[in-house]
């Protein structure tokens, strides 16, 4: 391969690089991001960043010399690939061949399919939505923050802690209540309720009105600023006409490979891929360990390496106050929600099982215990592989 192409500038497109290069292709490299930014870290983005300066100097990858000489073309995003002709059309009409491709294309914030309100609402995932959101959250402003996934959580706590008057506005019965489960959703919720934080459970946004919004069950509430935190989809557009599986991101195998395509490979948030920990369902996984996780093994696939089972452990974290949530494995896969050490009050470990194995673990607090926890996950592959 002479030339391969990067679609996506971010963390899943940057560690795909480094990766390349660490495997040893000396070839050309390109990376095209649709942001006019170099690669930054998301998440300070609903945290520490949105409580303080957004500047992208706070957030930037540092660049290691090994990628000193990627080509980065930033600024225009990829419209369409023709993937038997090895050819990208980029948004303002020109062309670029490539050998090789990685697709690091992230998603996109969803919205509320809802008119409206427009000068209100806003979404956190880029530098740029965090730096238009930042100005908006100051004390006494009535913010409702639509969706209480760790995203919706995360702004909630740093706008109250800004001084916001914060309401959340949610159709589950507890917050982040997929990855943390029922009881545990109830402490965070508490911890938020103890700051000043309102919560609408069990509701949905029906209309945006002149105030505010309006909410199913007919209440009004409020608002100058309104956060839609309700979830992301796949930004896989580009793609199409190509005969993938793009139900749900890229389809690939269990190497990154995109089903099919032996010079394609994807990374990141976009990539469905098969973890023979689990099961042998493709699935995504949207945190921040995954594109390290994967550029590491999609760069040696595309060089036509074997490397063996990819088995990543997937991890999460989420700050909230001087609360610090932390995450191994997949605790959203487990049916059987215990709490293994301490108590919700205070710190404790939550186990999430399925068919009597630990899946996951969700630690509230209790860093002391993390490497304990971490290393039982890793140790427990079973049989599959
Ligand atoms: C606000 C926020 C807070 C988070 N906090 C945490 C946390 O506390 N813990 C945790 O584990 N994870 C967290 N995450 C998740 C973590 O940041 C993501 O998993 C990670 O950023 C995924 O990286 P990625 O490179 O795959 O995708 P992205 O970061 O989404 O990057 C994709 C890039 O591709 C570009 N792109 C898209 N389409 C095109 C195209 N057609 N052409 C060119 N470029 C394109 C996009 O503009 C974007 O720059 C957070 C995410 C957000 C948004």
């Amino acid at each position: 391969m002479d030339r391969v192409v990067i679609v996506g500038a971010s963390m899943g497109g940057l560690r795909a690089a480094e990766q390349l290069r660490a495997a040893g292709y000396e070839g050309e490299l390109i990376a095209i991001g649709d942001e006019p930014h170099m690669p930054y870290n998301r998440p300070p983005l609903s945290k520490e960043v949105l409580a303080a300066e957004v500047t992208h100097a706070a957030v930037a990858f540092r660049l290691r010399d090994s990628v000193a000489d990627v080509t980065w073309r930033l600024g225009t995003p990829v419209a369409a690939a023709d993937l038997d002709a090895g050819e990208l059309t980029l948004a303002d009409g020109s062309t670029l061949a490539c050998d090789g491709l990685v697709v690091a294309t992230g998603l996109r914030p969803r919205r509320l399919p809802l008119p409206g309100g427009e000068d209100r609402r806003h979404v956190v995932r880029t530098l740029d939505d965090a730096a238009r959101l930042r100005p908006c959250l100051t004390p006494g402003a009535r913010v409702v923050v639509v969706g209480a996934g760790f995203v919706g959580c995360e702004v909630a706590a740093t706008a109250r802690t800004l001084g916001a008057e914060v309401t959340v506005v949610a159709p589950e019965t507890e917050p982040m209540l997929r990855p943390l489960g029922p009881e545990l959703g109830a402490a965070l919720r508490a911890r938020h309720e103890a700051r000043g934080v309102t919560f609408h459970l069990g509701a949905t946004v029906r209309a945006f009105t002149d105030t505010g919004v309006t909410l199913s069950s007919g209440a009004d509430l409020a608002a100058d600023v309104v956060v839609e935190a309700v979830g992301s989809t796949p930004r896989t557009e580009w793609l199409e006409g190509n005969g993938l599986d793009l139900s749900d991101g890229v389809l690939c195998d269990g190497t990154l490979r995109v089903e099919g395509r032996p010079n394609v490979v994807a990374v990141g948030d976009v990539a469905r891929f098969p973890n023979p920990r689990y099961d042998d369902v493709p699935r995504r996984v949207e945190h921040w360990s995954i594109p390290t996780d994967t550029a590491k093994r999609a760069a040696r696939t595309l060089l036509g390496e074997d490397g063996g089972p990819f088995l990543p452990l997937p991890s999460f974290w989420s700050d909230q106050y001087d609360l610090r949530l932390q995450s191994f494995g997949a605790p959203a896969l487990g049916e059987d929600v215990r709490v293994l050490e301490g108590d919700l009050e205070t710190e404790a470990v939550v186990g999430h099982h399925r068919d009597g194995r630990l899946v996951g673990v969700v630690m509230l607090g209790m860093a002391r215990r993390m490497a304990h926890y971490r290393g039982r996950l890793l140790d427990d592959v079973p049989a599959l592989t």
